[in-house]
C-alpha cells in the first residue's frame, strides 16, 4: 500500500465512506545554504520522495475533524477557534493553513494523514503536513494552483507554521514542498521567493544523496535558533546592508558575530557555487562545497554538535565526496555525498562511529530528487 493508500484507508476507518481526494506532499532536505533563508539568502533545497498524504471531504457544518496514525484525533467545532491561535499540537499545522488561506465556500473538513516521512529528524515533516493540506483545500476551494498560486499557497504554510504552530521558521521547507521538480533542485532566493529549476539527478552519474538522521535532539535548540537569527539581524543593521549584499563583514568589531555573519556570506557563495557544478553537470564538485559548509556551520555558526560531526567525519573517511550537517542543528540530520558502490561502506562506517561514541543508531535514506505536492487519488 501506498501512502496515499493509507490515508484513504484512515479516512474511511474514521470517518465512514470516500473522501472527496488524496493529496500528497514530499519532506525535503536541503543541499546547501543552511541558516540563509532568513537572512534573505539563496538555498537549494531538494523534495524527497518521502510523503505526507491528506485525504480530505469537505464538510457543511463548519466542523473540522482530524486523525493521524501516531497522533490525537482532534475536533474542532464550528466558530470555538476561528480568528483564534491557541491550537495546540499537530492541529495546529493543518487549522493553521486552513485559517490561513480561508478558501471560500469551505465549511469544515475532515482530514485523515497517513506519513513516511520521519518527524522531527530535520526533513520537514511539518511543512510536508501543510503543503498537503494546503494543495488540498485549494483544489476542494477553487484556489489557483499554478506557480504563482504554489507560492501563496506556501506563505500561507509559513503563517500556519509561525503563527499558529509557533515554530519561527524561513519559507524554504514551504517553498520545495509544493513548488520541487522531480530530477532537480530548485534555487530558492528567499529574498522574493523566485525560484530556477537547477537539474540534479546524482543516481543517473552513479553517486547520491545519503541522509543520515543521527536520531538525536538536543535542548535548548530553540533559544539557540532565536540566538542565531538576532545575530544575524544585529549583523545586518550594523553593516547597513543585507548580508547578501555586504563586500565583507570584517568591519564588525565583535568576533562572535564577525563569525556569524562570515558563515552567511561565505554560505551564499557556495550556493552560487553549488548551483553553477549543477548547471555544468558536475554533481562530484559539489562534494568540497558540502564539506566547507560544515566547516563552516560548525566553527563559525556554531550550531554543529558531536553527533554531527562524529557521523560526517565517518563518512568522509569512509570515502564519502562531502558531507554536511543540515537543518537547524543540534542534532537531526546530516547529508553524504557518495558514489552509490560506497553507499553500504558508508553506512556501516558511520554506524559504527555512533556505536564506538555510544550514540543512538542512525537511520539511512537516499535522496533522489522528487516532485512537488500533487493530487495522488
Ligand atoms: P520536522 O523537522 O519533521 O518538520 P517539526 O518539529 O518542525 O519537525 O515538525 C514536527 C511536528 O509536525 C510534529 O510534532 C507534529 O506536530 C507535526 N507533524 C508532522 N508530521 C505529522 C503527521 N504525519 N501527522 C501529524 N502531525 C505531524
Ligand atoms: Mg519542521
Amino acid at each position: 500500500m501506498t501512502v496515499c493508500d493509507d490515508a484513504a484507508h484512515a479516512f474511511a476507518e474514521s470517518f465512514g465512506g470516500e473522501p472527496d481526494g488524496v493529496w500528497c506532499a514530499p519532506g525535503r532536505v536541503n543541499i546547501i545554504g543552511e541558516h540563509v533563508d532568513y537572512a534573505g539568502g539563496l538555498c537549494l533545497p531538494i523534495a524527497l520522495p518521502q510523503i505526507t498524504a491528506a485525504a480530505v471531504r469537505r464538510r457543511t457544518d463548519g466542523r473540522i475533524r482530524m486523525v493521524s496514525a501516531g497522533f490525537d484525533r482532534v475536533e474542532i467545532d464550528p466558530g470555538s477557534l476561528l480568528g483564534s491561535t491557541r491550537v495546540a499540537g499537530w492541529a495546529a499545522y493543518v487549522v493553521g493553513v486552513v485559517y490561513a488561506l480561508d478558501p471560500p465556500g469551505c465549511e469544515g473538513l475532515d482530514i485523515a494523514i497517513a506519513s513516511n516521512v520521519p518527524v522531527g529528524a530535520g526533513l520537514s515533516s511539518s511543512a510536508a503536513l501543510e503543503a498537503a493540506v494546503a494543495l488540498a483545500s485549494a483544489e476542494l476551494f477553487g484556489l489557483p494552483t499554478d506557480d504563482v498560486g504554489r507560492d501563496r499557497l506556501a506563505r500561507a504554510c509559513v503563517v500556519a507554521e509561525n503563527d499558529y504552530a509557533g515554530a519561527p521558521t524561513g519559507g524554504m521547507d514551504q517553498q520545495i514542498a509544493l513548488r520541487g521538480r522531480a530530477g532537480h533542485a530548485l534555487l530558492l532566493d528567499c529574498a522574493d521567493d523566485t525560484v530556477e529549476h537547477v537539474p540534479f539527478d546524482p543516481e543517473a552519474q552513479g553517486m547520491t544523496i545519503l541522509v543520515v538522521d543521527t536520531r538525536t535532539a538536543h535542548r535548548l535548540v530553540d533559544g539557540q535558533y532565536g540566538d542565531r537569527r538576532r545575530a544575524v539581524d544585529d549583523a545586518a543593521r550594523m553593516l547597513g546592508s543585507a548580508l547578501r549584499d555586504a563586500p565583507s563583514v570584517d568591519g564588525l568589531e565583535d568576533p562572535v558575530l564577525r563569525r556569524r555573519a562570515r558563515h552567511v556570506v561565505t554560505e551564499i557563495g557556495r550556493v552560487r557555487a553549488a548551483a553553477d557544478a549543477l548547471r555544468a553537470g558536475r554533481v562530484q564538485d559539489l562534494g568540497p562545497v558540502l564539506d566547507a559548509s560544515h566547516r563552516s556551520l560548525r566553527d563559525d555558526f556554531e550550531v554543529s554538535c558531536i553527533e554531527l560531526d562524529t557521523a560526517v567525519d565517518a563518512a568522509r573517511r569512509a570515502g564519502a565526496l562531502g558531507a554536511r550537517m543540515v537543518g537547524g542543528g543540534f542534532g537531526g540530520s546530516a547529508i553524504v555525498l557518495c558514489e552509490l558502490t560506497r553507499v553500504a561502506a558508508i553506512a556501516a562506517a558511520v554506524t559504527a562511529a555512533a556505536a564506538r561514541h555510544g550514540f543512538p543508531a542512525p537511520g539511512f535514506l537516499r535522496a533522489a530528487p522528487a516532485g512537488a505536492a500533487h493530487r495522488c487519488r
